[in-house]
C-alpha cells in the first residue's frame, strides 16, 4: 500500500509524518536500543533442499508461513475484529508512525511515499503451539495488536501522511481449505475499508498480492469474482478507466497529480501473481491477460509525454536473494519484465514490491553494466519464517522520500517493532531502524547511488553487508551472520535480475565471500 502527499515547506520538520507523535502504546525510542542477545548464527548457503529451478520457494512453499490458526477466526479477528482492535480515532493521542529524523534534510517541501506491504496486517493468528503472545509471534504472524496500533498511529491524526502504496496479500497464510472465495473477499473488504477509515483523505495505490485470491496464487487472466469485488473495494481510490482495467486483469495504471510538481506521476499496478511460479493457471502463456502488451503500451506513451512513472507489484522480479538461483516469478516472464524495464528505465523513476516480507534492494544495470533503475522490496508488517528462510524478520513499515521534480528516490525511513520487546511490555512500540542513505554512506536513491552502495557490500568481511543483512530481517537478529553462498545469493540478488548476468555473478562466488 502506498500513499502520496505533499507537504508545503513550513510543516517541513513533520514532513510527511508528524515528527515525534506518540503511539498510544508508548513513547518512541531511538533507533539502535538493545535488543536482547540471542544464539549466535551463521548462514553459509543459500542451495535449496531440494533443487527445482524455475519453482519458486516462498510463499507458494509448504513450509512458507504455514498457521495453525483457524481461516475464520482469522477473518474474525482480521476483519470483524478490528472494531474491536482498533480505537475511535484520536483515541489516546493516536497519531501517526515513529518519529522521522529532525535532520536538514527532513527540513524539505519534498513529498513522501509510504509504503505498508499489507501482508496478513492486521491479523491476529496464533501459532497452535505455544504461548499465545498479545503482539503476534515470530516467524507465524505479525500480531492484530501491532497492526492495529499501526493503523491506529497513520490515522489517528486526521492529517493525512502520504499516500499508501498497498502491496497485497490481505488475507492469512493458512492451508488453501481454511479459505474461500467468500472469505478472501470478506477479508480484502474488511481491510479496505478499515484502511479507508483510519486514512479517509488519502490516495491509495493498492496492488494485489498472491493471496489476495482463492485458490492462493491461481490467478486468473480475466475478469473474476475477486477482481470485481476488489474493484468495488477500491473504487475510492482509483479512476473509473483504472478500475475498468483492474476488472478484467487485476492490473491497472493512474496518474497521481501532485500539487507541488510540474508534472504527474503516473503508477503502474502490476499483477504479478499472474507470472509467480505457483499459478499454474498461466502455464504456457506468453502473455498473461495481455499484461505485457499493456504495460509496453503505456509505458511508451509514458515515454512520448516524458511522464515518470512508478512500478508497484506484490511477487518481486529479479532472483530471490535467499535461494540459488530462483526467480520469485517463472524465468521466461521475469526475463521479458526486465527486458521491458531496460528499454524504459528512463521513464521508470522507482519500483516497489512485497511478497518475501524480507527488506532487499535491487538495482537494474543495462547491457553495458550502467545502473539504470532502483528497485525495493519492502518488509512486510508480518513476520515468517519457512524452510528456506528460517530466521524471522521483525514487523516493519517505511516512508520515501521523492524529488517532486523528477520523482527521482531520494531517502527512506524504515520503522520496525521489535516483537520481542512488544510481547514482553505487551505494547508496540514502532523505532526507526535506518535512514537508508545515512546507514550505507550514499547521496540518495538513484541506480548510481544503490550501484555504489553494492559495490562496498560486495567487499569481502564488508561490515555494511553484515548491516545490511541485519536490515534484511528487519532486527530479528543482528547475531545472525550471512556468510560465503548466503553472502553470494544476496549479492548476486541485489545487482543481477536478468539469468545471464545472474549465473556469471553466482559462477564467480569466491570474489564476494
Ligand atoms: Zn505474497
Amino acid at each position: 500500500m502506498y500513499a502520496m502527499r505533499n507537504l508545503p515547506s513550513k510543516r517541513c520538520l513533520r514532513r510527511v509524518w508528524g515528527v515525534g507523535h506518540s503511539l498510544p502504546s508508548g513513547r518512541l525510542a531511538p533507533a539502535g536500543a538493545p535488543t536482547p542477545a540471542l544464539p549466535a548464527a551463521r548462514l553459509v548457503s543459500c542451495e535449496l533442499p531440494s533443487a527445482d529451478p524455475g519453482v519458486a520457494p516462498p510463499e507458494g512453499h509448504p513450509g512458507h508461513g504455514r498457521l495453525k490458526a483457524t481461516a475464520r477466526a482469522a477473518v474474525r479477528q482480521r476483519g470483524g475484529g478490528l472494531g474491536r482492535l482498533l480505537a475511535p480515532r484520536g483515541a489516546g493521542g493516536a497519531r501517526w508512525f515513529p518519529a522521522a529524523p529532525r535532520s536538514a534534510e527532513a527540513c524539505t517541501s519534498r513529498p513522501g511515499l509510504a509504503s505498508f506491504p499489507a501482508a496478513g496486517a492486521v491479523t491476529r493468528l496464533e501459532p497452535s503451539a505455544g504461548r499465545a503472545l498479545p503482539h503476534g509471534r515470530h516467524g507465524a504472524a505479525g500480531g492484530a495488536r501491532a497492526g492495529a496500533a499501526l493503523l491506529r498511529a497513520g490515522g489517528g491524526a486526521g492529517r493525512p501522511a502520504a499516500a499508501p502504496l498497498r502491496r497485497g496479500d490481505s488475507p492469512p497464510h493458512v492451508p488453501i481449505k481454511e479459505l474461500s472465495t467468500k472469505l478472501v473477499i470478506s477479508i480484502i473488504g474488511n481491510l479496505s475499508s478499515t484502511i479507508r477509515n483510519f486514512f479517509p483523505d488519502l490516495q491509495v495505490f493498492p496492488a494485489l498480492g498472491n493471496h489476495d485470491y482463492w485458490p492462493q496464487d491461481q490467478l486468473p487472466v480475466t475478469t473474476s469474482e475477486v477482481y470485481n469485488a476488489v474493484a468495488d473495494f477500491w473504487k475510492p481510490w482509483l479512476s473509473d478507466e483504472a478500475i475498468s482495467t483492474f476488472r478484467k486483469g487485476g492490473f491497472y495504471t493512474q496518474l497521481f497529480e501532485s500539487s507541488n510538481s510540474h508534472q504527474p506521476l503516473r503508477i503502474i499496478s502490476l499483477n504479478t501473481n499472474l507470472y509467480y511460479s505457483p499459478n499454474k493457471v498461466t502455464v504456457n502463456i506468453t502473455d498473461p491477460a495481455n499484461q505485457f502488451a499493456w504495460l509496453e503500451e503505456i509505458l511508451e506513451t509514458s515515454s512520448q509525454k516524458q511522464e515518470k512513472v512508478y512500478i508497484i507489484g506484490h511477487v518481486p522480479v529479479g532472483y530471490l536473494p535467499y535461494a540459488r538461483n530462483t526467480t520469485a516469478i517463472r524465468e521466461y516472464y521475469n526475463e521479458r519484465l526486465v527486458k521491458i524495464f531496460r528499454k524504459y528505465s528512463s521513464v521508470i523513476a522507482g519500483q516497489f514490491f512485497g511478497h518475501t516480507h524480507r527488506d532487499s534492494i535491487m538495482v537494474l544495470l543495462d547491457e553495458e553494466e550502467k545502473p539504470v533503475n532502483s528497485l525495493f522490496v519492502a518488509p512486510a508488517v508480518t513476520p515468517v519464517k519457512s524452510v528456506l528462510q528460517t530466521e524471522s524478520n521483525n514487523p516493519g513499515v517505511r516512508l520515501y522520500q521523492y524529488d517532486l521534480f523528477d520523482y527521482s528516490l531520494l531517502d527512506l525511513w524504515q520503522f520496525y517493532l521489535d516483537l520481542r520487546d512488544a510481547n514482553k511490555k505487551n505494547e508496540s512500540n514502532w523505532k526507526l531502524e535506518y535512514i537508508l542513505t545515512k546507514t550505507y554512506g550514499i547521496e540518495d536513491l538513484k541506480p548510481e547511488s544503490l550501484y555504489e552502495m553494492v559495490k562496498q557490500l560486495s567487499m569481502p568481511h564488508s561490515t555494511l553487508f553484515e548491516q545490511y543483512y541485519s536490515n534484511y530481517i528487519v532486527s530479528y537478529n543482528k547475531t545472525i551472520l550471512c556468510e560465503e553462498g548466503c553472502k553470494t545469493c544476496q549479492i548476486c540478488a541485489i545487482q543481477y535480475l536478468d539469468s545471464s548476468s545472474y549465473t556469471d555473478c553466482i559462477n564467480q562466488e569466491a570474489m564476494w565471500r
